[in-house]
């Protein structure tokens, strides 16, 4: 048994603390009309969190508490009205029914004039919220169908197709299930708002993400080509140092003893130009020349005066003065004539102005002199001691003959030996001029070096003024530069210095915003992944738990209708009876006056039709209100029956009921009372027959509702006090 006891204090009529123990499967409870039993299956719901005053039988909290009772007139005294009401209803929970460790749950509701409700689950205050949720883990929800009010036992024939089937959930327990569903449902939709939001949020900053990245994407290829440009020149300087190095190196090196070779054939040919004299010696020559020709002009005219002398000398006797004289003058004449041509000869022959000049004044002075030789001898001719004037003659031409020949020696050996000078001088000069040549060659070269050096000086300019930087700390190193290397290096730094020109400076801000950006968006991506798995899984459980409640649902609702038909077949002696799905078809027009089938039109839900033996029944409004409450009990067992509730109070369900019935309803208690905790609120002996435990209800004049625990034989005189 779950339900223990159940303990009122100033709830309602019950000013007085009572205890009702529930030690059995069914428990009546009976006492005349007004005594307060109905009471006590309002404290019940009402302990159970019941929300609605409707159902309480009241219009506030206020309404709740013994109100005071007893009249000034009347014998009793008149009784005051409370500050609080109070109700507990005690568990068993050894089997752990409830999924908590206590093996005993109090389970508390007070409420006080102002309207204020505690709650207390063994002694500790808890929310409303907490009774709920224990509660519904037992099948108790918050519908409380198994506590059936006085008369109410067939709203289930009343209700529209919609709220009956919601009946029958709650009934088969599905109720729990129907509120994940509506939780899972509640869930998805906030997640996918959520996933509204995230997508909205990305698609905001997807533009300015897009823009972004292709900031940085440029300011990176930027990086890339600052990169390359830096390793690029950094090679190529140390590779220009290297090669500029080098260069001048053999520029020095190779241009050195080119110098020192120009710099000796300079002085070489210094020295070369000073021993070919300057022309000096040709003049040096032609002086001695002259000098011995005038020498030997003086000599050799001295001769032939001698010869002269000597002829006249010799022909001098014998001859006629005519004609001696005229011989004498014609070998003369002719020997001076031949003179004069001689030297008039060599003179031409020398070449030189100056030796012309000479043979001309020479040649002047013998032709004075002759003449003059011409007149004097007349005044000779007839002398005394001609022999011995011959001797002397003859003597002095051969001295002078002599002396002549050696001044001709002397110049032909002066001639020869200026003709050898003269030969090696030429000589000289060709090989002077010979190195001339090859001065002037080398000088050529150098000048080459010269232009090397300036283009060395011109690269060593452009390299400081376009990596002034790097050179500070550049090594030379590398493979030095050949052919057009050093061009492609240039160009190619040229090119990424215009690209990297072209590409931008890199903005750190920017990349900075991008990267957050770019964070952000990645976890909303996540998020919006997350959000789709869990949407996904909610869907998943939602669709699960539809499932289960759909075929829980279908199958509860054939064991239902099994029973129903069973017990219906039993309190009717036949017939038929089916509770079953409504199509959610449209109504014919002829029958949209009844309310019923407009019900059925409008929302899917749970049909009932019967089949009363013998009668002929279309529509449940057409049922008595015997019938009525059968039908109600058939259906109400037979739910009951299929998935029992901890426990079920049933307030005069079986009012209605004429004697017959009323032993069929018995009998159908005792089986239900097999499955479930029974406490029932009766007046019919036969109800009261099928009780273990009866409780009496008084109210005297006090109005204050009193409790006895009676014999069955003691509840007719319970009764019997209103009758
Ligand atoms: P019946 O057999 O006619 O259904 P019952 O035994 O079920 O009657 P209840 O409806 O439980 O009777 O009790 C009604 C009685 O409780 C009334 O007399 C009413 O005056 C009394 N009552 C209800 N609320 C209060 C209250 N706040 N204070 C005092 N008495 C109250």
């Amino acid at each position: 048994m779950l339900l223990k006891r159940l303990e009122i204090s100033g709830f309602k009529s019950f000013a007085k603390a009572v205890s009702l123990e529930f030690p059995t499967r069914i428990t009546a409870i009976v006492g005349p009309n007004g005594s307060g039993k109905s009471n006590i299956a309002d404290a019940i719901r009402w302990v159970l969190g019941e929300q609605s005053f409707k159902h309480l039988r009241g219009k506030k909290g206020e309404d709740l508490i013994f109100g005071g009772g007893g009249e000034e007139s009347s014998a009793s005294r008149k009784v005051a009205r409370l500050s609080k009401a109070s109700a507990s209803l005690v568990f068993d929970n050894k089997k752990k029914v409830f999924p908590v460790e206590f093996e005993e749950i109090t389970m508390s509701r007070r409420v006080y004039r102002d309207g204020i409700n505690d709650y207390v689950l063994n002694d500790s205050q808890v929310r409303l919220k907490d009774i709920i949720e224990l509660l519904s883990k037992v099948g108790l929800g918050a519908s409380q169908h198994h506590i059936i009010a006085q008369g109410d036992s067939d709203r289930i024939l009343y209700a529209s197709p919609k709220e009956r089937k919601s009946m029958v959930e709650e009934a088969l327990g599905l109720k729990i299930f129907e509120l994940k569903k509506t939780e899972a449902e509640r869930k998805l939709a906030a997640t996918e708002e959520n996933i509204k939001q995230v997508e909205s949020l990305r698609r905001e900053i997807g533009p300015h993400l897009k823009y972004l990245a292709s900031q940085a994407e440029k300011m990176k290829n930027a990086a890339e080509i600052r990169k390359n440009l830096a390793e690029l020149s950094v090679g190529y300087v140390s590779r220009e140092k290297k090669t500029l190095e080098r260069e001048a190196g053999e520029i020095e090196n190779t241009k050195g003893p080119i110098e020192k070779k120009m710099q000796i054939m300079e002085k070489e040919i210094r020295e070369g130009e000073a021993m070919l004299g300057g022309g000096n010696e040709a003049k040096n020559f032609f002086d001695e020349l002259k000098r011995l020709d005038s020498a030997h002009d003086a000599i050799s005219h001295k001769r032939i005066e001698f010869e002269k002398e000597a002829v006249r000398l010799e022909v001098a006797p014998a001859k006629s003065a005519g004609a001696s004289n005229n011989m004498l003058a014609k070998d003369r004449v002719k020997s001076v004539l031949m003179e004069l041509a001689s030297n008039l000869e060599s003179a031409s022959r020398s070449g030189t102005m100056e030796a012309v000049r000479n043979a001309i004044f020479e040649t002047t002075q013998k032709i004075y002199s002759f003449l003059e030789s011409i007149n004097g001898e007349n005044h000779a001719a007839g002398k005394p001691d001609t022999a011995s004037a011959l001797n002397r003659s003859k003597e002095a031409i051969s001295a002078l003959a002599n002396e002549e020949k050696e001044i001709l020696a002397k110049k032909l050996e002066l001639q020869k030996e200026y003709e050898t000078r003269a030969r090696n001088l030429q000589k000289e000069g060709a090989a002077l001029r010979v190195k001339m040549e090859e001065l002037a060659k080398t000088k050529e070269e150098l000048r080459s070096f010269a232009a090397r050096e300036e283009k060395t000086d011109a690269l060593k300019k452009e390299l400081e003024l376009d990596f002034s930087e790097l050179l500070r700390e550049a090594k030379s190193a590398g493979d030095i530069f050949t052919g057009l290397e050093r061009a492609d290096m240039r160009k190619k730094i040229e090119r990424l210095r215009i690209r990297l020109e072209e590409a931008g400076g890199v903005d750190e801000s920017v990349l900075k915003e991008h990267d957050e950006t770019k964070k952000r968006d990645e976890f909303l991506s996540k998020e919006l992944d997350d959000l789709k798995k869990t949407a996904g899984s909610l869907k998943d459980i939602f669709d699960e738990l539809a499932d289960r409640v759909e075929k829980d649902f279908e199958t509860g609702l054939a064991k239902i209708n099994v029973l129903f038909r069973e017990f219906f077949r039993e309190i009717f002696g036949g017939g038929s009876a089916e509770i079953k799905m409504s199509k959610p078809e449209k109504p014919k027009a002829d029958e949209l006056e009844e309310n019923w089938q407009e019900e059925i039109a409008e929302e899917p839900g749970l049909e009932i039709n019967v089949d009363i033996p013998r009668k002929r029944i279309r529509s449940l409004n057409m049922l008595s209100g015997g019938e009525r409450a059968l039908t109600s009990i058939a259906l109400l067992f037979a739910m009951s029956t299929v998935n029992p509730p901890p426990f079920l109070v049933l307030d005069e369900t079986d009012a209605a009921l004429d004697e017959a019935n009323s032993a069929k309803y018995a009998s159908m208690l005792r089986e239900l009372g097999k499955k479930t905790q029974l406490i029932v609120v009766t007046h019919n002996r036969e109800t009261m027959k099928a009780a273990d435990v009866l409780y009496g209800v008084t109210m005297g004049s006090d109005g204050i509702s009193k409790l006895l625990s009676i014999k069955f034989e003691e509840a007719e005189g319970v009764l019997a006090k209103v009758r």
